[in-house]
């Protein structure tokens, strides 16, 4: 065989490789940043999904040194996102320029939204997976959890694990959110939160700035779900009013 036809065979085998595993539900257009994100990132390939939400699906990538990392790739046309977005993106500042006209660019703005909050959180000190890169519709961050298998969601751990140090660990985590990254998660509840070595704050692409509008209303949500789930497995929780007034907020 011709050197030339040689490495043509190798590079087909191998996007093969590299894609046999994930499902035919993404576009043709995914597909092509995938590739261009596996050169850029030393993937050496990307496992099946491990969830799919109403957003978006979630793939462990595997690269050449045996480093995993999360590959959150959005729905590119979803009424449902269309409807999430426009709603969590309207009033807040950052998003206002963008004239999103279509989906796809709603879409778009979702994921450098998820991108930007998760960066922010990560530079203030909270507990979330390390962001790599966004691209168009896929984001990409450390992955929580050993060998392409993901940590228990607090959701899923079993009551004995469930103590009160953990939950003095989440309410620390809201505290350094809002004192230090100055942001509200807006969906905090047991889905939103790993366990491993640490707890892990997840899925910040609807947190908004404590100053916006209707922020303290969705912190004072976030409390009320972490507390509900505390208290339903024997936690002794603080008060609502007690967790706010620990939080520098006016
Ligand atoms: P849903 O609509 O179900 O809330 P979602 O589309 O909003 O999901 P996420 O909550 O961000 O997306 O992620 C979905 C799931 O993927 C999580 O519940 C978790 O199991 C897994 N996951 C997300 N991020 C990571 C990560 N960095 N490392 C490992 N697993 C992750
Ligand atoms: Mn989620």
């Amino acid at each position: 065989m011709k050197l030339f036809e040689k490495k043509k065979v190798e590079k087909r085998r191998k996007d093969e490789d590299l894609f046999k595993v994930v499902d035919s539900t993404l576009s043709p257009r995914t597909y092509v940043l995938l590739e261009e994100i596996a050169s850029k990132l030393n993937i050496d390939y990307y496992l099946g999904a491990i969830s799919s939400g109403k957003e978006a699906k979630v793939y462990p990538a595997k690269t050449f040194d045996g480093k995993y990392y999360a590959v959150k790739i959005y729905y590119v046309s979803t009424s449902a996102s269309k409807r999430a977005i426009q709603k969590y993106t309207f009033g807040d500042k950052r998003f206002e320029d963008i004239k999103a006209t279509n989906t796809r660019k709603l879409i778009i703005t979702w994921a450098r939204k998820e991108f930007k909050n998760l960066s922010i959180m990560y530079e203030s000190g909270v507990n979330v997976p390390k962001p790599i890169l966004v691209k168009e519709n896929i984001l990409v961050m450390d992955f929580i959890g050993e060998n392409g298998k993901r940590a228990p969601l607090l959701k899923e751990l079993s009551e004995d694990e469930i103590t009160k140090d953990l939950y003095d660990e989440v309410i620390s985590q809201l505290e350094i959110m809002v004192n230090k990254a100055k942001l509200v998660h807006g969906d905090l509840s047991e889905y939103n939160i790993m366990v491993w070595d640490k707890v892990y704050i997840i899925d910040v692409s609807q947190a908004i700035f404590i100053e916006s509008e209707n922020a303290i209303d969705l912190l004072i949500r976030d409390i009320e779900n972490v507390n509900k789930f505390f208290s339903s497995k024997g936690i002794e929780v603080y008060s609502t009013e007690d967790i706010l007034k620990r939080l520098n907020i006016t």
